[in-house]
């Protein structure tokens, strides 16, 4: 499905790679102006050029999303660019060590939580009022599978997947009449450099087996589902969970 995003401007952190990188490849490729925003700013561009190649429009803003004045100005730079923003995808994140949670390291603990449920915050914080000035909009917040259920040696992570769950329907209800849909996609395990880099081929095969479908996901089967959200398609859906997981959920 190609949506119709002409005219918008739309913020994704954590865009320089894996499911950021699809869906700013997707708003990209349906019209939207995207800002292509991540640590790396060279990783970044090369997203910016991909875009471009397929006739799109993007920009880079290199932002630290635990950094809550630099999710202000990714705001304002979104602004400048576009005019208003319109839509913004929280989608940022890391995995954390993985360790039982009686011997978690509180300085990792913190990390995760810091990029993963306060870096989600510090960007709703700013994406809200800029929704609000440009007449509403929609933001899609990044949790997980993780969101619902609990995964061992992931305290941090599944914390702040279920964490950021709890702030999206709160502010989906403050904001609900005044043109500002909040949604969250709750994904399996995806195929991106977060898995690839971090786990063996072995497990990464013992994961595909937990799936009912018997595969892990791909990028752009998440980035159908939040451009769905982010789209007018998704006008009466506001405050909800949305899983992407191969069936990993329904047993
Ligand atoms: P990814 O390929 O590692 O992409 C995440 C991007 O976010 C990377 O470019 C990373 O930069 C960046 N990033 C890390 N810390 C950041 C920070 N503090 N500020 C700004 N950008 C930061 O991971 P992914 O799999 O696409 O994950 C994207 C989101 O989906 C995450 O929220 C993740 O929790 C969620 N998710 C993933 C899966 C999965 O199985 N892959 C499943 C469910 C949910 P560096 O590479 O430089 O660190």
């Amino acid at each position: 499905m190609r949506f119709d995003f002409e005219g918008k401007t739309a913020l994704v952190t954590g865009a320089a790679s894996g499911i950021g990188r699809a869906i700013a490849l997707e708003l990209g490729a349906s019209g939207a102006l995207v800002v292509i925003s991540d640590l790396d700013a060279e990783a970044c561009r090369s997203v910016v050029e991909e875009i471009a190649a397929n006739g799109g429009n993007a920009c880079v803003f290199a932002a630290d999303v635990s950094d809550e004045d630099a999710m202000r100005e990714a705001v304002e730079f979104a602004q400048r660019k576009g005019g208003d923003l319109h839509m913004a995808v929280n989608n940022a994140g890391i995995g954390g060590p993985s360790v039982p949670t009686g011997e978690y390291p509180a300085a990792d603990w913190r990390r995760v939580i810091d990029i993963n449920l306060n870096g989600v915050f510090y960007g709703m914080r700013w994406q809200i009022p800029a929704l609000l000035r440009a007449g509403g909009g929609s933001i899609v917040n990044m949790s997980s599978i993780l969101g619902s259920v609990g995964f061992a040696k992931a305290a941090p992570y599944v914390a702040a997947k279920h964490g950021l769950l709890g702030l999206t329907r709160t502010a989906a209800m403050e904001y609900a009449q005044q043109g500002v849909r909040v949604n969250a996609v709750g994904p399996a395990f995806i195929n991106t450099p977060l898995l690839s880099a971090n786990l063996s081929p072995e497990t990464l095969e013992a994961l595909a087996v937990m799936h009912p479908m018997g595969r892990i996901g791909t990028p752009e089967e998440v980035s159908g589902l939040t451009c769905f959200l982010l789209s007018n398609r998704a006008s009466f859906i506001t405050g909800s969970y949305h899983l992407v997981d191969g069936g990993y959920t329904a047993p």
